[in-house]
């Protein structure tokens, strides 16, 4: 009895499959980096899961991967001795779409073609990348630590189902075949796919072997023998080794690794501590946000390895929250190897590598900031309002995170959120004490608020901020390099030594004076509706402004509050 079933793809596994066929016919050959990586992954979860139970080594063999071809079958197999997967593995693992987001990033598709490529490199795509190049896709695969004969075949022609039967397999691991398309052909050749694995998977940790070129004979003919297998990459950890051993495009490769992601990061950071602690940490900095960067229980955190062992995905402990977007790995050699999440929270080695990591990452923005005013406009596009949550986070980096933000100002240079606190201080003029800002509820209002116009005819410049966040973020920045920042819509209006001359004084009190009637009109007709109606010599052009006194709550924060019911 095999055990033999068909099954259909769920919905949008469908979707995707077919999506992801078209919109990568460019570049097909990415089909064997995901699949190299997924090999790592499974050698990964082996030793991982080894540490306590030895006996799921079986033969104790090393990690490998293989990867090997077929010119006239037309097919390209790789298979490794990794963990291997179960048949209800195989199920939830290749029948359905294990990541969570999937139906959202279906939802986010445009239809755009071009648009929606770039769309799935931000995704990442995984197991089903092996249909771009192949019509058919066998998967046997049998778990580590189970019999031989309770291994799983799974087919399929990528359309809209998938068998299963159960088999039989010696070794341990995953041996996928591709069926090679018609025109694909070009991937059933040893120098092709030797080049893409020197491309996309020489950071990989464990050996790639590949078959060595067959010897010729006198005529050139291939000599008969027995196939035989040579490693085609380093097979060390990246991280381990020193930086001037690794070029970009091993680093960029092993971001796509590590993060499932398609597209470049914008920077990385490569540091290796020692001393009391021992441990050694790859940070980097994405292009892009993933999906569920909002998402309360969306993935974040760093891969976690002991002594080259890797421990967990996820690691959320190395990271302060408003650093969520960094991704990473990070190898310790003071940690023990059956750690778990609960022990990690209370491990003080955990928590002074939190705070040296922390540091790395805020060193590494403030470094892009300045080397790459472009890059890092793109980094803040992205993740701006993420960091603006650090000064309430993360009080000893206050300053440092202060100087990362970025502001729409006054200033006339400036379009959207592009000056910084830095900036805005080279500008300040001699006499002037305080940075003044602004919080409204969009770019437009606080651009066209009356608060403004006392500032615009003295000239100076006021920070414009507008994201839901600000005025939480402003309520937790009272200075910044020694000077204190201001509200300019609270209370009264205190410009120090930028305000008006005596002169101008008496002839404001003058005004004043003329002015109590209506102000007492105003504040009959209006009633209790405000606190109380005041002269103002901030307006230029408008007759009237409604002003919050200094302990009010923000208009956003009560904004916020009223949706909330309270
Ligand atoms: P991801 O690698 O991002 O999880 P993939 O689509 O590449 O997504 O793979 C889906 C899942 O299938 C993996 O998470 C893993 O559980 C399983 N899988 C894929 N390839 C292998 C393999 N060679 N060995 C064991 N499990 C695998
Ligand atoms: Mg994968």
């Amino acid at each position: 009895d095999l055990q033999q079933e068909t099954r259909g793809f769920e919905t949008e596994a469908k979707q995707l499959l077919k999506l992801m066929i078209h919109s990568l016919y460019s570049n097909k050959e990415v089909f064997l980096r995901e699949l190299i990586s997924n090999a790592s992954d499974a050698a990964d979860k082996l030793r991982f899961e080894a540490l306590s139970n030895a006996d799921l080594l079986e033969d104790g063999s090393e990690p490998k991967v293989i990867v090997d071809f077929d010119k006239d079958a037309g097919t390209v197999i790789i298979s490794d001795n990794g963990i291997g997967m179960s048949r209800d593995d195989v199920i939830s693992n290749l029948g359905t779409i294990a990541r969570s987001g999937t139906a959202q990033f279906l939802e986010s598709l445009s239809g755009d073609q071009k648009k929606d490529s770039q769309l799935i490199g931000q995704f990442g795509v995984g197991f089903y990348s092996a249909f771009i190049v192949a019509d058919k896709v066998e998967v046997l695969t049998r778990k580590a630590g189970s019999n031989t004969n309770e291994a799983t075949l799974w087919t399929s022609t990528g359309e809209s189902d998938y068998t299963l039967a159960t088999s039989e397999k010696a070794e341990r691991g995953t041996t996928i075949t591709l069926h090679l398309r018609e025109d694909c052909n070009e991937f059933a050749d040893g120098f092709r796919l030797k080049q893409i694995v020197k491309k996309y998977a020489d950071h990989i940790a464990i050996p790639v072997l590949m078959p060595k070129a067959p010897e010729l004979d006198e005529e050139g003919n291939e000599k008969e023998a027995e196939k035989e297998f040579e490693p085609v990459n380093d097979a060390k950890a990246l991280w381990t080794r020193p930086r001037t051993d690794v070029s970009e495009e091993e680093y960029q490769e092993f971001y796509k690794h590590i993060a499932h992601d398609f597209e470049k990061p914008l920077s990385w950071s490569h540091n290796k501590v020692e001393g009391k602690l021992e441990y050694t940490s790859l940070l980097y900095l994405p292009a892009k946000a993933p999906y569920d960067l909002w998402n309360r229980d969306g993935a974040r955190g760093l891969k976690l390895y002991v002594q080259r062992v890797f421990i967990m995905d996820q690691a959320e402990q190395f990271l302060p929250l408003y650093l969520r977007f960094i991704k990473g790995v990070v190898d310790s050699n003071d940690i023990s190897l059956n750690v778990s999440r609960e022990i990690l929270q209370k491990d003080p080695a955990v928590d002074s590598m939190r705070s040296a990591l922390t540091k790395r990452a805020l060193d590494m923005l403030s470094k892009l900031k300045s080397k790459d005013a472009e890059a890092y406009a793109g980094f803040w596009k992205e993740f701006g309002q993420v960091l603006k949550e650090g000064p309430g986070e993360d009080f000893s980096n206050r300053e440092a995170i202060a100087k990362l933000l970025m502001f729409n100002s006054t200033h006339a240079d400036s379009t959207g959120q592009d000056q910084s606190l830095e900036d805005y201080v080279t500008r300040m003029k001699p006499e002037q004490e305080k940075i003044y800002y602004l919080v409204a509820e969009s770019e437009k209002a606080a651009k066209n608020s009356p608060h403004l116009e006392i500032f615009r005819k003295k000239g100076i410049e006021v920070l414009l901020l507008s994201d839901r966040i600000d005025d939480w973020l402003m309520s937790h920045l009272h200075e910044f390099d020694g000077k204190s920042l201001q509200d300019i819509t609270r209370g009264e209006l205190d410009l120090g030594k930028l305000d008006d001359t005596e002169e101008d004084k008496a002839e404001q009190e003058e005004r004043e004076k003329a002015l109590q009637p209506l102000l007492e009109r105003v504040s009959k007709s209006l009633g209790d509706r405000i606190k109380e109606t005041r002269i103002s010599h901030r307006l230029t052009d408008s007759p009237a402004c409604l002003a919050l006194s200094e302990d009010d709550m923000g208009a956003q924060m009560r904004r916020i509050m009223e949706a909330s019911g309270q």
